[in-house]
Formats: structure tokens, C-alpha cells, sequence
């Protein structure tokens, strides 16, 4: 086994680590306080190549593995959620389905904006109705003379109104099946089409300064070459999104816990009560042991998981564990992290209060905790499970 990162991956890490530091650090409060999206942070995030990562080059990417991805998230993580979310939902989410399931055509189109053009791209799977059960869509898309009339509604997409977004991948029922279930399919959905609106959502507690939108479609007609994979892949083409997408939520929560538990460490070694730093008292350095050890077995298992997927072996089971686990461990430093800090982590001036609040959305984005366990007892064979976001 090698466990030793690449020279390019070294490398990758300790150039995102110093922009976070230089370029998020001192402005994400402010951001993060007036809700609002950073453009000129997540343009220079462009430049430095964070969207597009594991696409080849000829489409406008990187062409780097997932595992470099992956420590992309974790580091702007550690800094800031809202940031990692952009990056997250921009790569695995905007770019995803369009690298793995569309035609070179849609390729040469979509590809190049999203990977170095700065453009950003939602994908619209959850509705008022339809969250966990992401097969019970309501929106429609009746295909006929060649084009996809859409009606219907999305809501909490992530980079679906920002500034810099071209559109959003949108799944529509288009049919019934055989066997009497909805026949679900995709289509991309530029943001200027007639009868698309995006309102962007607002009074967010977590990712305050990502983008979250609500869609809304009123006999909003597409091409039919705008149709994402077959008529009929629908689910199939989102379920299997989520799954690699997974280990970006997974990194988030690994980065997550690796800043609040610095910003926890750095605090109790300064924080003097009853003449002595409060890390030499045997309860607090106990709990910093717990966090550091956690985040070692997260990040054993999320970089694991990568290293599957990057070998082409099965990892969707992986993906799910190491999501939910990643989300605990964070969960657990966040909590720890304000606890170490006593009265002061409860205020927004202090980094540990701002962890508290992100943590919250691992349980529940891309598929909350119960799903996710879900998903691990049907790979593990207790029973058969279709869907789930
Ligand atoms: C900031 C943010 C960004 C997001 N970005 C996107 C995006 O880009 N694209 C997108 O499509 N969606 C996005 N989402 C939506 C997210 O994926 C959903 O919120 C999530 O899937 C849960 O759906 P729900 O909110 O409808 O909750 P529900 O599905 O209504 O769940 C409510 C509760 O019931 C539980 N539950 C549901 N079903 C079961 C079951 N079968 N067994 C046991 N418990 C169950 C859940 O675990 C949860 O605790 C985003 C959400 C947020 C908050």
C-alpha cells in the first residue's frame, strides 16, 4: 500500500491552502455576514484552475485525478464551507453530469464555459415535494416536435442564480413506465431560455455566502439536443452524480473538521483559566486527541474511496460511509471546537461559531445521514432500496 500523495498533489494542497489563507481568510466574514457571493474570489478560483479539475484538457479542465479534487474541497473547507460548497457543486454537480454523460456535442458546448470561461451550472434535482424521494418529480417536460416544454419547479440548487451562471441541468418527468413509475429524464437548461426564472434564496444558517436557488419553469421550451443522455436515464443519470459528489461533501467535512479543530487547538493553548492553558487539563486535551484521531480515520477512508474510484473499482458504497462519517467527524469538532472555546465560540466573530453553523448541512445536502445509511445497509444486503437522493 502507498499512501504517499503525488509531488502534484503536494503541490496542489499547499497551493490551495495558501489562497484560502491569503484570499478567503480575511474577507469570508464579511461575506458570510452580508449573504453574499464572493464573484471576485470564485473568479480567481478559475484562474487557479478549481473548476474543470478532473475533465481533460481538451474540454477546458485539468485533467487531474479525483483524489486531487477531493484535497481541493478539503482545503478550502478548512478555511471556508461557502467557498468548497462553489467549487464542490461547480465541479461535481455543474460539470459532472455533462462530462460523464453528454454528447461530445453538449461537451464542446457546456465544457469549456464551466471548466475556464467562469461560468458556473446548478443541478436541479430537488423540489418542494421531492427531496429524499428523488424520484417522485413533479416537473414535466413533454418532448414533442423536437423540443422539451418544461413546467414545474426546483428549489435549493446550489450555483443556480449567481452572477457568473450559464444554466442548470434540470430533471422532468417525460413519461410513465411500463411497469406504472414516472419515466424520468434531463435536460440542460440555459438561465436567459423563455419561461425559466431563478430566484435566489435567502436567510440561509449554513454556506450564507454560496449561491442557493429556487427554478422555476412556465412552458420553458428547449431543443431536444438539450436532452442529457437518453430519454429515460433521468434518475439514473443523477443518482450516479450524487454518488461521485458524495466525496466532495465527504471533503467538505473533512476540511471542515480540520479547521475547527485547529482553530479549537490554537484556542485552548492561549486560553488560560485556573493559572494553565486550558489544553493541559487532561478532559480538553482528551477531546483535541478524539478530534485529531476521527479526522485521520476520515481522511483514511474518503482518500481511500478516491483512490477506488480513480482505479475504476466500485466506490459507491465507500462514497455513502465515507459522506456520513466525514459529516460525524466534523459534527464532533464543530461541537467540541465551540465547546473549547466556552461563551466566546457562541460569537460570530470566532471561527468556531461559523463551523458550528456549517456542519449542519452535511447531515442533510446530497443526501442526508439517514439516507446515506440507507444506502450502506442495502450494499451491505438488508434490503433493496431504489433512489434516494
Ligand atoms: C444549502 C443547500 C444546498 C443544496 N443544493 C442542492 C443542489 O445543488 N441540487 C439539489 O438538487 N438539491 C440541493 N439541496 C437539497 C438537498 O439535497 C435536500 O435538502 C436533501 O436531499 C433532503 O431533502 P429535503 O430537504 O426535501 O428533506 P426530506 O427528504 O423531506 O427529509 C426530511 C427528513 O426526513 C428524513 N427522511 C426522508 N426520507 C426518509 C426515509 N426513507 N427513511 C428515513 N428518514 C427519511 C430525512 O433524512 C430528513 O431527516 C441543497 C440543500 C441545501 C440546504
Amino acid at each position: 500500500m502507498d499512501f504517499e500523495l503525488t509531488e502534484e498533489q503536494k503541490l496542489l494542497r499547499s497551493t490551495v491552502r495558501s489562497f484560502a489563507e491569503e484570499e478567503i481568510r480575511p474577507t469570508m466574514k464579511e461575506f458570510d455576514k452580508k449573504e453574499e457571493f464572493p464573484v471576485e474570489i470564485t473568479k480567481k478560483m478559475f484562474d487557479l484552475g478549481l473548476f474543470g479539475i478532473f475533465v481533460p484538457e481538451e474540454y477546458g479542465g485539468s485533467g487531474l485525478d479525483y483524489l486531487s479534487y477531493v484535497i481541493v474541497v478539503e482545503e478550502l473547507a478548512r478555511v471556508n464551507a461557502s467557498c468548497a460548497a462553489t467549487v464542490a457543486a461547480g465541479n461535481s454537480l455543474g460539470i459532472g453530469p455533462i462530462y460523464y454523460f453528454g454528447t461530445k456535442e453538449q461537451k464542446q458546448k457546456y465544457l469549456p464555459p464551466l471548466c475556464s470561461d467562469k461560468k458556473l451550472w446548478g443541478f436541479g434535482l430537488t423540489e418542494p415535494d421531492a427531496g429524499s424521494d428523488a424520484s417522485n418529480t413533479k416537473t414535466t417536460g413533454l418532448i414533442k416536435d423536437e423540443r422539451i416544454i418544461l413546467n414545474g419547479a426546483k428549489i435549493f440548487i446550489t450555483n443556480a442564480s449567481s452572477p457568473l451562471t450559464l444554466g442548470s441541468t434540470v430533471q422532468f418527468k417525460s413519461g410513465v413506465k411500463d411497469n406504472g413509475k414516472k419515466e424520468l429524464s434531463c435536460a440542460l437548461v440555459l438561465n436567459n431560455t423563455d419561461g425559466f426564472t431563478q430566484k435566489t434564496m435567502k436567510n440561509k444558517m449554513v454556506w450564507r455566502s454560496s449561491n442557493t436557488a429556487e427554478l422555476y419553469f412556465q412552458d420553458c421550451t428547449v431543443p431536444q439536443e438539450n436532452l442529457l443522455g437518453k430519454k429515460g436515464d433521468g434518475l439514473k443519470i443523477m443518482l450516479s452524480t450524487l454518488d461521485r459528489g458524495r466525496l466532495s461533501i465527504a471533503a467538505m467535512g473533512l476540511g471542515g473538521a480540520q479547521g475547527a479543530y485547529e482553530a479549537a487547538l490554537r484556542y485552548s493553548k492561549q486560553r488560560v483559566q485556573f493559572g494553565v492553558p486550558i489544553s493541559t487539563m487532561p478532559v480538553n486535551a482528551f477531546k483535541l486527541a478524539e478530534m485529531a484521531t476521527r479526522i485521520e480515520a476520515a481522511r483514511s477512508l474518503l482518500y481511500r474511496t478516491c483512490w477506488e474510484l480513480d482505479n475504476n473499482k466500485p466506490f459507491a458504497e465507500h462514497a455513502a460511509m465515507s459522506k456520513l462519517y466525514c459529516a460525524d467527524v466534523m459534527r464532533y469538532c464543530a461541537n467540541e471546537g465551540v465547546q473549547l472555546h466556552g461563551g466566546y465560540g457562541l460569537m460570530e466573530e470566532f471561527d468556531a461559531a461559523m463551523f458550528f453553523r456549517d456542519q449542519k448541512l452535511l447531515d442533510i445536502g446530497e443526501g442526508t445521514s439517514e439516507i446515506q445509511r440507507m444506502v450502506i445497509s442495502r450494499h451491505i444486503g438488508c434490503y433493496d432500496l431504489a433512489g434516494g437522493a
